[in-house]
């Protein structure tokens, strides 16, 4: 949500521009070339921002776009031509003539969508470029890697559609090296057996964030499709991943709305699941869930003051959350800045972190910021 400039921030996010350009360079840097960097960028760039985002990946040299629909890849349209953009979900039949208008790539699973691509191409007398998915073990989208040939004679014989690229995806690159090479090894095996591919022709990849720590420099892979580490983030709190290091880039923070003091005894928040044990000094913060701080961190997750962690004080209401601060060398004061997500005078709650605390993965924690959150950017160039 764009900020009205006159208004003063109560609770945002900030993201540095500049970061995510690094964060490339160095995922770029780490792979072996030449291989093509398709970003996705789904989710309005995993809540960052869709605008901001995909300009300054424009900016940086990115090849390629995948996002989840045709109004992400309209929007994509908007900011720049030029760039390939891969429409990573199914369509449905509503939205395939956006396909051709906007020249978007369709991922494929079935015959059935190529035969309505083929119809609908040869109706508008324009070709439309496909990248086949195989299901290799995640069973969401893509054609079953044993069921392959058929429907790529499919494809073959769809005269207004052009095979572009071939891809599948990982379930548990992030912590199963086992599965993962197995289903390398399923892909490998697929496209093997289809003898008239002209894969030097082909956009061939497999890699999301988690899958590149298991690269290897020889495969016949030529891209990538990064999200979550280009935004800084490890897949995986426990992951094996260390090929490639990034920074976060995203922070998420507020500002103190009351300090006031309260007596050993007293009840805090809805459904009374604190009492105070102790005489405590209390912040009460300008966020909620109407934010993004999920109800679950009650209780259990806690916010930066003056870089100290300050926990948080029984149930997370929609626009407020409690925290003690009565350990604080000074008592903070009304207006003064709380960190939910970032780094604060020294210490650092990592969006890993706070994930965790809310029983969830990183992924939804940034699509659950809430659009009445600004996003704030800081940009700058962008120096290695
Ligand atoms: C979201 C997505 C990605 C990116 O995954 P990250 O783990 O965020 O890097 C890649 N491929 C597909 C098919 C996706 O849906």
């Amino acid at each position: 949500m764009t900020h009205h400039p006159q208004m003063p921030l109560r609770c945002w996010a900030e993201i540095d521009l500049a970061a995510l350009e690094r964060n490339l360079n160095a995922i770029q840097a780490a792979l072996p070339k030449p291989i093509r960097y398709i970003a996705v960028v789904k989710a309005d760039a995993y809540g960052h921002g869709m605008q901001q985002t995909v300009a300054r990946l424009m900016h940086a040299g990115i090849d390629m776009f995948a996002v989840a629909n045709i109004s992400e890849a309209a929007t994509i349209r908007e900011i720049g031509t030029g760039w390939p953009i891969l429409v990573l979900s199914a369509s449905l039949e509503e939205e395939e003539p956006y396909l051709f208008e906007y020249d978007l790539i369709q991922t494929i699973s079935t015959i059935d969508e190529v035969q309505r691509l083929d119809t609908r191409g040869a109706k508008l007398r324009k070709k439309l470029k496909v990248h086949v998915k195989i299901d290799t073990g995640m069973g969401r989208l893509g054609v079953w890697h044993e069921n392959a040939i058929e429907l790529f004679e499919a494809v073959r014989k769809a005269e207004w559609l052009v095979l572009d690229g071939v891809f599948t995806h990982f379930s548990v690159a992030e912590r199963d090296r086992e599965f993962t090479d197995l289903q390398r090894e399923r892909f490998s095996k697929t496209l093997e057996s289809i003898d008239w591919l002209p894969k030097e022709k082909l956009l061939i990849h497999a890699d999301n964030s988690a899958g590149i720590d298991s690269f290897a420099p020889d495969s016949f892979y030529n891209a990538v499709r990064i999200g979550l580490l280009q935004f800084g983030i490890s897949p995986y709190p426990k992951s094996l991943f260390n090929r490639v290091s990034t920074s976060p880039i995203f922070s998420f923070k507020t500002r103190i709305g009351v300090v006031k003091t309260l007596p050993k005894g007293a009840d805090i928040s809805y459904g009374r699941t604190r009492t105070l044990d102790r005489d405590s000094v209390v912040a009460v913060l300008c966020a909620g869930y109407g934010d993004g701080v999920p109800l679950i961190i009650s209780n259990r997750g806690c916010a930066l003051i003056q870089g100290k962690r300050c926990p948080i004080l029984g149930r997370v209401t929609m626009d407020q959350t409690i925290v003690d601060v009565t350990d604080l060398e000074i008592r903070p004061k009304h207006g003064d800045e709380a960190c939910l997500i970032g780094s604060q005078d020294g210490d650092e709650i990592r969006l890993e972190e706070f994930s965790e605390w809310a029983e969830t993965i990183s992924w939804e924690i940034l699509c659950s910021i809430t659009k009445r959150v600004s996003r704030v950017y800081k940009t700058s160039i962008a120096t290695a």
